[in-house]
């Protein structure tokens, strides 16, 4: 359980109602990306700010697949404020754009949220994926998409941080990031 939330009540403590708080505190304990926000949990970290933090996808379908997630646990997209949802795509139009530089020379990207069961969302934490795209990938994607295979994600995501840090700033779609 992640340090901030020993202090609120554990969910065996008290057999009585299920407070929201209650709910909420079990979501969060029981929410991988939870506790990968909390430090409670590994990933290859790219990016992060007050609102929204970017990791490699552990199970990549091309080099350089990325998270963005807000920090405060929402489900799906109707429990995401609508300002989150700005952060979170303002992080991921950085990335797209930052994976065109020289640590991957990608020529696009796809971004991409599965809202729900219905349309395959697999953690229960809303997440947009930043998938880096090349010219005549095909192959390759549909290879990664069977096997999601990670290599050198140290590499990988040392990689993408200096290509989000030679953004420039002016041009970037964040302005926030060092
Ligand atoms: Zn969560």
């Amino acid at each position: 359980m992640p340090a901030s939330l020993k202090s609120l009540p554990s969910r065996t403590a008290d057999s009585g109602t299920d407070s929201p708080l209650r709910r909420r505190v079990r979501r969060v304990s029981d929410c991988v990306f939870c506790r990968i926000v909390a430090g409670a949990a590994p990933a290859h970290r790219v990016y992060e700010d007050d609102t929204v933090t970017a990791f490699l996808d552990i199970r990549p379908i091309t080099r350089g697949h990325t998270l963005v997630i807000p920090k405060r646990h929402a489900t799906d997209l109707s429990e995401l404020d609508a300002e989150t949802g700005v952060d979170l795509f303002r992080v991921g139009h950085r990335i797209a754009r930052a994976v065109q530089g020289p640590g991957f020379a990608a020529d696009g990207a796809n971004l991409l949220v599965n809202d729900g069961k219905a349309a395959f969302q697999t953690v229960a934490h809303v997440h947009l994926h930043v998938i880096p795209r090349s010219h005549g990938d095909k192959f390759r994607f549909a290879t990664g998409l069977v096997l999601r295979r990670s290599r050198e994600p140290e590499r990988v995501a040392a990689a993408l941080r200096a290509d989000l840090a030679a953004l420039d700033p002016r041009t970037g779609s964040a302005d926030d990031t060092a």
